[in-house]
């Protein structure tokens, strides 16, 4: 299936690892020229130029935190000089560890800024890129954890409900410029990050990780496994295209069965 995405523009942030760095892959497998963000400068660059020489596509690199203006602004900036923009993925995001108790505001104000002010901030910045090409495409990495918690992240449950509601809201206001927003919740997705964290809690009672991601899975997913970062990637890559031209403002969730609810 040929999905038209040759030669457009792709701004994704938290591109350089995981799931971010999945979308950039898949997007570049379809000739998508890329603008990719982190704050890590070193892994990132390396990323992009790896997948420049793979795919022989264009990806230039932005160091930045999507979580300051300034941030934002210098990834607007990157899409500017390109020509602007065509589509955006608002992936950068990172779980979180507290009661509501005992969590400052400060902790509070922190993921607002990653999870919700940064699609905030790029969506006023690369839309009118967008609307200038004649359209686009706006997508948002929330997560199931949006309308199903995981008790011990309080924040986190409530920043990237209120992004799904933000893509919900958003997609109302731009598809009159021809720009279809939609959200994807993931379940449980084999990062780089999650093999850490495993490693890290079993290190000291005998290091068996695979066992502990084995046990979350059968926890968690009927599937009773981990999904890929390129099984998620092939969601956003799909969404991405003109084949997707009817889905506006909606949430797909692909989650190997986690989800409890219909
Ligand atoms: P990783 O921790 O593996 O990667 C996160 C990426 O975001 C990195 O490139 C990181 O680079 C970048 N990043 C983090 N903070 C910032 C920031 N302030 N500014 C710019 N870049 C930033 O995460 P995942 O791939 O696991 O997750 C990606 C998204 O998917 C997140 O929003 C997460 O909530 C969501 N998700 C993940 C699931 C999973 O099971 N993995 C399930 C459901 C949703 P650097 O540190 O260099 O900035």
């Amino acid at each position: 299936m040929d999905l038209g995405l040759k030669g457009k523009i792709a701004v994704i942030t938290g591109a350089s690892v995981g799931i971010g760095l999945a979308i950039a892959e898949g997007l570049a497998a379809e000739g998508t020229d890329l603008v990719l963000a982190a704050r890590g400068g070193e892994r990132l660059e390396a990323e992009a130029a790896r997948i420049a020489e793979k795919y022989g596509v264009n990806a230039a690199a932005v160091v930045a935190d999507v979580a300051t203006a300034a941030g934002t602004e210098a990834i607007i900036a990157a899409a500017a000089e390109k020509g602007g923009a065509d589509i955006l993925i608002n992936n950068a995001g990172t779980g979180s560890n507290e009661t509501v108790m005992e969590a400052p505001d400060e902790k509070w104000q922190a993921y607002w800024d990653l999870h919700v002010m940064a699609a905030v901030r790029l969506a006023r910045g690369i839309a009118p890129q967008m609307k200038r090409r004649g359209g686009g495409v706006i997508l948002h990495n929330a997560s199931i954890c949006a309308v199903q918690p995981l008790w011990y992240e309080p924040i986190y449950n409530v920043s990237k409900s209120a992004l799904m509601m933000f893509s919900k809201t958003l997609s109302t206001e731009l598809i009159q410029d021809n720009i279809r927003v939609n959200c994807v919740n993931a379940g449980l997705i084999l990062t780089p990050d999650w093999i850490k964290t495993a490693k890290q809690l079993t290190a000291e009672t005998g290091g068996n990780w695979e066992g502990y991601l084995q046990a979350v899975a059968n926890e968690h997913a009927a599937s009773k496994r981990f999904g890929t970062p390129e099984e998620l990637a092939n969601v956003f890559v799909f969404l991405s295209s003109e084949r997707a031209s009817y889905c506006i403002g909606s949430t797909y969730f692909v989650d190997g069965g986690m989800l409890k609810t219909i």
